[in-house]
């Protein structure tokens, strides 16, 4: 896993959608978030994850 400095967690405000990505790991909360919506037009939001 990553640092939780770096966790991000994306979910989906229409549908039960959650991921949580490593901005260090080449995955970007940005790219699961366009993926996403472009597949569905849902609407997502990400939130930092702290401890
Ligand atoms: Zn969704």
């Amino acid at each position: 896993m990553c640092e939780e400095a770096t966790r991000m967690r994306v979910h989906c405000r229409d549908c039960s959608f959650e991921r949580v990505v490593c901005a260090e790991n080449g995955q970007k909360p940005a790219d699961v978030l366009i993926d996403h919506g472009q597949r569905t037009g849902h609407t997502l939001a990400v939130e930092r994850v702290e401890e």
